[in-house]
């Protein structure tokens, strides 16, 4: 998480905010769509046979729909859904208490299932699979089993980790699905329902701007686009505009809030500044930058890097991690070594 959201009104507002536009169904789900085409399909196999849709995990960076497809799963199953997180399943106890309070055919989520802790994870495993727990209860001479029989239920299973996810948990899903970051039409998209919902009133260059800016992530586009709404709404009070979030209102806006042109976040500048200003452009090893910027290894590689990469400001090589040309123009900086080839 990054340090400017996680103030705990940050977090209600931004929780709030996310329930109030999180599509329900899958026509309101933008873009993704093979992921949705498939979902659709076994969706409806399942239903037609009346069986419990197979575990599905849901991968990919914060912020681009896994929550929302859990939900939307079920309730195109028509069925249930409960909802917790890893951290939050601390004992086998608490596992239990969810499960057997599942209806047949309902839908677990669990959120950051990789920080599950290994002896939850076990548990899981014979429920995932058998649809049944093994508790033992009891301890030395009088230890014994019990099998409690649980409803054939269906576990969607969200992490940013997928990394972190041990093999035999991971081989338990029958489907598997990475969230790829959205394109800026998919983003316009986004941003005119939300405008919609939350009854503002925002032009298309308007819109497309704030797309341009939201790191490929509908969470932020729509953070951005509440930000925005402050601002056109400031301005009309000050009856300097119509309170319609134009592109002058948005670049203003977004200037303002020092998002810059890629909606590139703290994190990401770090990443980047760090490579350039300390290793001159790299380059420069996952755990020795991880160290640098204060960050996991882990984190860097699947939660930072793969925008960084998909928008060619950073390049991973067999040496390490290297910033690109890009990089140096976006941040205004010379390459210090001479020598140093065009490295894309
Ligand atoms: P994650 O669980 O991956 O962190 P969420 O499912 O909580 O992400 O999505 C964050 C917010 O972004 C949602 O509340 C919703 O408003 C919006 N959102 C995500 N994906 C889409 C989408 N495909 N179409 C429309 N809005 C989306």
């Amino acid at each position: 998480m990054r340090s400017d959201f996680t103030s705990p009104e940050r977090l209600e507002n931004e929780l709030e905010l996310d329930q109030t536009l999180r599509p329900s169904t899958f026509p309101d789900f933008i873009g993704q769509e093979k992921i949705v085409n498939n979902l659709k399909i076994f969706i409806t196999a399942a239903r037609q046979r009346g069986e419990a849709l197979d575990h599905v995990l849901l991968t990919g960076p914060p912020g681009l729909g896994k929550t929302t497809l859990a939900h939307i799963i079920a309730a195109e199953l028509e069925k249930g859904i409960k909802v917790t997180s890893g951290p939050v399943l601390d004992k086998p106890g608490d596992l239990a208490g969810i499960l057997t309070n599942l209806e047949d055919g309902d839908v677990l989520f669990i959120d950051e299932i990789h920080r599950l802790n290994a002896v939850v994870e076990e548990y899981l495993y014979s429920a995932m699979e058998e649809f049944r727990l093994d508790i033992i209860i009891d301890a030395g001479p009088n230890a014994r089993s019990i099998q409690i029989a649980l409803p054939r239920f269906t576990l969607v299973g969200a992490t940013t980790r997928a990394g972190l996810l041990t093999s035999p948990l991971r081989a338990r899903f029958g489907v598997m699905d990475r969230l790829d970051y959205y394109p800026p039409e998919h983003l316009f998209s986004i941003l005119k329902r939300s405008a919609k919902i939350l009854n503002v009133q925002m032009s298309d260059d308007g819109a497309f701007e704030i797309a341009g800016r939201s790191r490929g992530t509908p969470r932020i586009a729509n953070r951005l686009l509440k930000r925005c709404r402050d601002f056109a709404e400031a301005d009309k009070k000050l009856a300097r505009h119509d309170g319609v979030i134009n592109r002058e209102v948005a670049e203003y806006s977004l200037r303002a809030l020092e998002v810059d042109n890629h909606g590139l976040d703290e994190m990401d500048k770090r990443i980047l500044r760090t490579i350039m200003e300390k290793y001159a452009g790299g380059p420069v090893g996952l755990s020795t930058l991880a160290v640098a910027v204060g960050e996991e290894p882990g984190t860097i590689e699947e939660v930072y890097e793969p925008y960084l990469i998909q928008e060619g400001f950073l390049k991973r090589t067999p040496r390490g991690r290297e910033a690109s040309d890009l990089a140096y123009k976006h941040f205004g900086l010379q390459r210090r070594r001479s020598n140093q080839a065009d490295l894309f």
